[in-house]
């Protein structure tokens, strides 16, 4: 199960979307070896963009920047327009009684990739968890009312959003009756039944529309093309230098966590601008 399912409650101006990732979600941690209570974070984090990028028009792709003097100094998610996902995630070096986020920000960067079309929201890091922080992040940026309710452990991660729409004034009691449901909604329930069958039996006295539920793929970008192109960004002078001292050159991918070599002749036949190879991992 790695879908999103987008739905809205009839009659009442309020969408939800409810996203369960598994196989996806462990292609984000392979290889790494983070701890747990980063892997918890970055679980959180890749289900909070793709509910995210269900509520946004033009679909345009979300990236997720977190950035604290706690004990995580970097998270990093990105979801496509077609809900292909990537992440990563920092440790710094710090004392055990320091706080997980700490002080800092978080931004949320929209692209829409017509005429370099960007829209970035930043807020500071106002909560002791990502929900809080994002729930900000709402009520700055899209002033709409939202809900965020999320889940994380090493096999799954998993999440729903609930937000009152424009419109949704005359509503506001049921936004919270619809909220506090939400809330009463355990981690096994989200991960273990049917989205359908989960969001009407959680909302029975409401009548819910669901939509089509869509794929969310694991896509880190490390393609040959790419590898190329930061070969040639770091140059032939920093290039010759790693070649002469440990005979290849090795780039590792900070999202998937891959290694990958490029021999002597690869490196050159890079710099000619000759397709590149597939590295040697
Ligand atoms: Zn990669």
């Amino acid at each position: 199960m790695n879908e999103v399912q987008t739905f809205v409650f009839e009659d009442l101006a309020i969408r939800g979307a409810l996203v369960r990732l598994e196989e996806t979600w462990r292609q984000v941690l392979a290889q790494h070896h983070y701890p747990q209570e980063l892997r918890r974070l970055l679980g959180e984090g890749i289900a909070a963009t793709v509910l995210l990028a269900t509520g946004l028009k033009g679909h345009p792709r979300v990236s997720l920047q977190l950035q604290g003097d706690g004990r995580v100094k970097l998270l990093l998610v990105q979801c496509s327009a077609d809900f292909e996902v990537r992440g990563m995630a920092q440790l710094r070096e710090a004392q055990a009684n320091d706080a997980l986020l700490g002080a800092g920000r978080l931004a949320v960067n929209l692209d829409t990739g017509e005429n370099g079309q960007q829209f970035q929201g930043i807020v500071p890091l106002v909560g002791p968890d990502l929900r809080a922080c994002l729930e900000a992040y709402f009520a700055q940026s899209e002033q709409l009312p939202t809900r965020l309710y999320l889940f994380s452990d090493d096999g799954r991660a998993s999440g729903l959003l609930l937000q009152a729409l424009p419109g949704a004034g005359e509503h506001a009691d049921d936004f919270e009756t619809v909220t506090a449901l939400a809330a009463t909604i355990r981690a096994v329930e989200i991960a273990e039944q049917p989205a359908a069958d989960l969001l009407e039996q959680v909302f029975a006295d409401y009548t819910l529309r669901l939509f089509r539920p869509k794929p969310v793929t694991h896509d880190c970008r490390c393609t040959p093309e790419y590898l190329a192109r930061i070969v040639r960004m770091l140059g032939t002078a920093e290039i010759d230098d790693l070649l002469r001292e440990r005979g290849h050159v090795e780039l590792v991918c900070e999202f998937c966590n891959r290694a990958f070599r490029y021999d002597d002749a690869q490196i050159e036949a890079i710099f000619a601008g000759q397709a590149p190879s597939q590295p040697l991992h």
